[in-house]
């Protein structure tokens, strides 16, 4: 028998991700039928501000009347058509145009996928593919990071430095080594300065590099602003010096830029923020503000010609998804990057930067608050139960649901991860609306504060 609600008919049909199946047996699904700029509504008609633009994605704002019409032409144009065996379409080939003009000026070719798990699994294929064109497949183990995160299919979710991701999924399944988290507040030793903390890291990474032996590490992959682990902010220094060890060493170094990408940090890509030049980088998200399913894998023209090479030794690329580049998502793209421009949302995301970070950063001094971090429109609130010793909250992440719950209550969406909590507006966010984000948030925070009073936990 089917049930008549959707809140019933979603408990009794659908699996959700990221969430404890159990629980939402329970407690159902929240249903959002609505949104309209930085706004969503929920079935029951409760507005809520968007203050993690979907997935860190959706840079233009809910409904853009644009991104509709791009869409519904592409799609009683051409819907679909392979992009394999040479076939092409012109959205597909004139988003890549732009995505090359737009980005750093030595990445000069795009690959499509369809999400930011496929594309970095492409590009553990395409690395490994490189090294056996020049005849050392033994240089295949990647280097990422503690709390960084790549995605969860077999290969990206080995990347992905997280164990929510790996437990009972027996990963990773690729060589990758992790290295020390580059977040000063939680993996610094007592008392250790910024410079002497960057400055350990980059010698336990160049430790790490000659103890499995340089010919043995093919790349090193990381997100310039560590997003789903938390919103980590990397030490001055970090980047520049993990790229002079890449060089060293001859290993690719890619940048995930899929939340970083698109104005997020105030720059266009989060490698300008923090002064690194990757020969391969990874967008995805804001490409498209998540309307459609797409992401591109931007490589210089070095790593191009080495797979062009060993294509026609094999006599093709053996690699590809049927939908990877389709038609509507990449006019979908092309409307999006327009917007981006002519609205000049990259400029909104670096003029509104400071009072977002500023304002955030008056947390500080609440009860529950041990760090707030972040640049450009991406923040974290890490919650505490002691701020002097940094003791987190017992079980961990408990704290940042309720907080992230009361914020719903009081009309802000946002996200616990562990003990943090995400911030992430749409990058068309005004002033007001970032006063308003920090209100709510203020509210949730006491009201979290009164919560964990209540249990005793504080
Ligand atoms: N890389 C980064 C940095 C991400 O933040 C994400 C998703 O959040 C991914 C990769 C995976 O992208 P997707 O969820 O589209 O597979």
């Amino acid at each position: 028998t089917r049930s008549n609600s959707l809140h019933e008919t979603d408990i009794a049909y659908q699996v959700h991700p990221y969430t404890n199946a159990r629980a939402h047996e329970e407690q159902g699904p929240m249903i959002i039928t609505k949104g309209d700029g930085c706004y969503v509504y929920d079935s029951e008609g409760k507005k809520y501000l968007e203050g993690l633009a979907g997935l860190w994605s959706v840079a233009v704002g809910f409904s853009q009347p644009r991104l509709v019409e791009a869409a519904a032409k592409q799609m009683s144009e051409l819907p679909y058509i392979q992009n394999f065996a040479h076939k092409a379409h012109a959205p597909g080939i004139l988003l890549a145009e732009k995505l090359v003009e737009m980005t750093p000026e030595h990445l000069t070719k795009v690959f499509y996928t369809n999400s930011g798990s496929e594309a970095n699994d492409t590009v553990v294929k395409f690395v490994w593919f490189m090294n056996n064109m020049l005849g050392r497949p033994e240089k295949k183990k990647f280097l990422a990071r503690n709390k960084g995160y790549h995605g969860i299919t077999v290969a990206s979710g080995s990347l992905t430095g997280l164990p929510g991701n790996q437990k009972g999924f027996d990963l990773p399944a690729i060589p990758v080594v992790h290295l020390t988290c580059p977040h000063h507040y939680r993996w610094a030793e007592e008392g250790e300065s910024e410079a002497d903390f960057t400055a350990r890291l980059l010698k336990e990474a160049e430790e790490t590099i000659l103890s499995e032996g340089p010919e043995t590490i093919a790349a090193f992959i990381g997100e310039p602003v560590m997003g789903a682990g938390g919103v980590m902010t990397p030490p001055e220094g970090y980047w520049p010096g993990i790229e002079a060890l890449c060089r060293k060493y001859d290993i690719l170094l890619i940048s995930d830029e899929v939340i970083n990408g698109f104005g997020r940090t105030g720059q266009p890509f989060g490698c300008q923020t923090y002064g690194f030049t990757p020969d391969i980088m990874v967008t995805s998200k804001q490409l498209t503000s998540s309307y459609m399913p797409l992401a591109a894998i931007m490589m210089s023209d070095a790593v191009y010609q080495i797979i062009a090479d060993y294509t026609e030794q094999l006599g093709t690329l053996g690699h590809g998804f049927t939908a990877g580049g389709n038609p509507v998502a990449c006019a979908v793209g092309l409307e999006n990057l327009a917007i981006i421009e002519e609205q000049d949302l990259m400029g909104n995301a670096a003029r509104l930067a400071d009072r977002l970070q500023s304002g955030l950063r008056q947390f500080s001094d609440h009860e529950l608050v041990g760090e707030v971090r972040g640049v450009g429109l991406i923040a974290g609130v890490e919650l505490v139960a002691d701020k002097a010793t940094k003791k987190s909250f017992e079980p961990g992440g408990k704290i940042a649901a309720v907080a992230a719950k009361m914020a719903a209550e009081e009309g802000l969406i946002v996200r616990n991860i562990y003990e943090t909590i995400g911030i992430c507006p749409p990058l068309i966010i005004t002033e007001a609306q970032v006063d308003e984000l920090l209100e709510k948030l203020g509210r949730a925070l006491d009201r979290t504060l009164e919560w964990a009073k209540a249990e005793g936990l504080k």
